[in-house]
């Protein structure tokens, strides 16, 4: 860690040089808000105190939640460091004007430039794919090859989804509105609307019970949703495994649509250096490492070994090369289309 040994030592140094009060002496703990709720981020954060010294406070919450208190506390905000999923709520944050840049040369070597902010307000650290999952038994994997496949007349009442105002579905939209454009978004909002087997409740996984139970055929997922029921011991992930596949869309255009897991140091950050150091350790090949073993996420850094067999199990795939911030930037209209199609 290069940087972090420069950007504590040279400050220290003018410290003693100038006599100046112990403001410039390295931070020795880290406050971070996350919106992070995998149980197995303990080991992750264990990780950064081992290697630093430096102690996590860590402030759990909801994602919007946690938003509206950094809002909230100001200039006076603990928080160093806010973690959660999505880049929509990532910009949102950054648009807020929460989060301060982080220059480091090592977050610019180390994270692709799709999977950053333009302004270095953010970064990912880790990518999901938004897959099709779909049930063996009664669709061919052909059928469903694109996103826009899902809106065909012939899928009406075989998909379960959530909600359309979740950001996952909301950025998949944007991702539709970058890529052909707002009049298509709109027609494929409808077009899910009108192919619906029920009314949008409950979260990803919800979606592919109700394919094993027989309610829909088709419907969206995180693959690590899938992941998880493909690792679990349970009889019925098991029998669901069976009879649920899933289908990265869109290989034969722009790739499959990918969200990022991220974070950004806050403006008022007391702990700065802390923070960048944090941000860096996000980035190195042992946390990288644990994005994917540990949750079933792909590290954002390029060429790492990946030692988790339902996650190699996947396979490789197309990505959609659209950088996060672009998504971001089509999330209003994109609300706008869901709120028109119905897609509750
Ligand atoms: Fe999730």
């Amino acid at each position: 860690m290069n940087r972090s040994y420069k950007s504590t030592l040279i400050p220290t140094l003018i410290a003693l040089s100038l006599g100046a009060p112990s403001v410039w002496a390295a931070d020795q703990e880290l406050n971070l808000y996350s919106a992070r709720h995998y149980k197995t981020d303990e080991a992750l954060y264990k990780g950064f105190s081992d290697a630093t010294g430096i102690k996590i406070n860590r402030i759990e919450g909801k994602e919007d939640e946690l938003f509206e208190r950094i809002k909230r506390e100001g200039a006076a905000s603990p928080a160093d460091v806010f973690i959660t999923v999505d880049a929509a709520r990532l910009q949102a944050a950054d648009e807020a004007g929460l989060f301060a840049p982080v220059k480091s040369t090592l977050l610019e070597q180390r994270i692709p430039a799709q999977f950053r902010a333009h302004d270095l307000q953010w970064f990912g650290f880790s990518y999901r794919a938004r897959v099709i999952a779909y049930n063996k038994q009664t669709i061919q994997p052909e059928q469903v090859a694109t996103y826009l496949d899902l809106a065909k007349p012939a899928f009406k009442g075989k998909i379960c989804v959530r909600s359309g105002n979740h950001p996952y579905n909301l950025t998949l939209l944007a991702s539709i509105i970058n890529h052909q454009g707002a009049e298509q978004a709109a027609q494929w909002a409808s077009g899910i609307v009108s192919n619906l087997a029920r009314a949008p409740k409950g979260g990803d996984t919800d979606q592919m019970r109700a394919i094993a139970a027989g309610e829909c055929d088709l419907a969206l997922t995180n693959h690590y949703y899938y992941a998880r029921l493909a690792a679990s011991d349970k009889a019925e992930d098991k029998a669901l495994i069976e009879t649920v596949g899933i289908i990265f869309p869109d290989q034969q255009t722009q790739g499959t649509h990918v969200n990022i897991s991220g974070g950004g140091m806050l403006k008022h950050a007391p702990h700065k250096d802390a923070a960048v150091k944090f941000m860096e350790y996000l980035a190195s090949d042992a946390a990288q490492a644990y994005f994917a073993n540990g949750n079933n996420e792909w590290p954002v850094v390029a060429g790492m070994k990946i030692d988790n067999p339902q996650l190699e199990a996947l396979g490789s795939f197309k990505i959609d090369p659209l950088n996060a911030s672009n998504l971001a930037k089509e999330i209003p209209l994109a609300q706008r289309l869901m709120d028109k199609a119905g897609w509750k």
